[in-house]
């Protein structure tokens, strides 16, 4: 009787340390779920630091392995618009880096977290949550856009486990992504052959929204919303008028509405009329800078 009394002892024991071994694993495993719980404080420190704006300051690492990397790193390739004409696919952000040094970004805020008197406060980053058997797995994604202000411009978006990832990758996919949209004055009020708005009439879709760009004369600006103004601002449009229809609270589909608008101009040729002009243009520019 003793024996199977201790037998019953030693196993109740196991039990007892087996039953306070495994919470301690699982409270190890949710430590990293709590941590992202604080959004707000990250968010913060995405917007001040300015090390985001110079995200990949070294090229010196880089070694290119595709032909046209490696064009431009024996500087053979020097003309970013000549590529992007051709329609050779830039696989290497490096590329962009290279040619375009101050090429700027800007993030669209996609985000939204709730407000202190109701409704909500646009973020800069959008984060969402799957459910996990130990809780809820957070996944953050972001929009961004890059342009020089003349002509070039991309539009990225990434996702990532923390703010910073986000955006990068965001800002990497973008570099990727570029087009070269071509200026103009289409204005019938203005007719002052200079690149200072849009050639033509685009329209552009994404999902339920459609975004129609315009031709406007000189002293219009920008009206548009603001983010499409990041869009035309980065492309280096200054004036232009605009009309929305569908879901436009959605903002990443307003931005990739804008985007293609600004794309489907290309898919036009542009008569010798619109060229003749482009070509006064570009006199008129170079006897300035003369
Ligand atoms: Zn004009």
């Amino acid at each position: 009787m003793e024996d199977k009394s201790k037998e019953i002892m030693e196993k109740e024991k196991e039990a007892v340390i087996e039953s306070v071994a495994t919470p301690a694993e699982t409270v190890g495993t949710a430590e990293p779920v709590i941590e992202p719980a604080a959004p707000a404080e990250a968010a913060k420190e995405v917007v001040t630091s300015e090390d985001i704006k110079a995200v990949h300051p070294s090229l010196d690492k880089w070694k290119p392995r595709t032909k046209l990397g490696k064009e431009v790193m024996e500087g053979k390739r020097g003309d970013i618009k000549s590529i992007l004409a051709e329609g050779t696919k830039i696989k290497e952000f490096q590329i962009v880096d290279k040619l375009l040094p101050d090429l700027g970004h800007e993030i669209i805020y996609i985000g939204g977290s709730p407000g202190k008197g109701g409704g909500s406060q646009r973020t800069i980053t959008k984060k969402t949550a799957r459910m996990h058997k130990s809780g809820r797995r957070f996944r953050i994604s972001s929009l961004v856009v890059v342009g020089n202000g003349d002509g070039i411009i991309g539009v990225g978006q990434g996702t990532g486990k923390e703010h910073r990832n986000a955006i990068e990758k965001a800002i990497e996919h973008a570099k990727l992504n570029l087009i070269f949209i071509s200026r103009g004055c289409g204005s019938w009020q203005c007719a002052c052959s200079q690149p200072h708005s849009l050639p033509l009439r685009a329209v552009g879709r994404a999902g339920s929204v459609k975004v129609e760009l315009k031709p406007a004369p000189r002293g219009t600006n920008l009206a548009v919303s603001d983010d499409l103004k990041k869009i035309l601002k980065a492309a280096g449009i200054r004036d232009a008028w605009c009309r929305t229809s569908g879901n436009t609270s959605a903002r990443t589909n307003l931005i990739k509405a804008g985007f293609n608008a600004l794309k489907s101009m290309n898919n036009m040729k542009q008569t010798s009329f619109l060229e003749q002009r482009f070509k006064n243009a570009d006199q008129k520019k170079m006897e300035k800078s003369e």
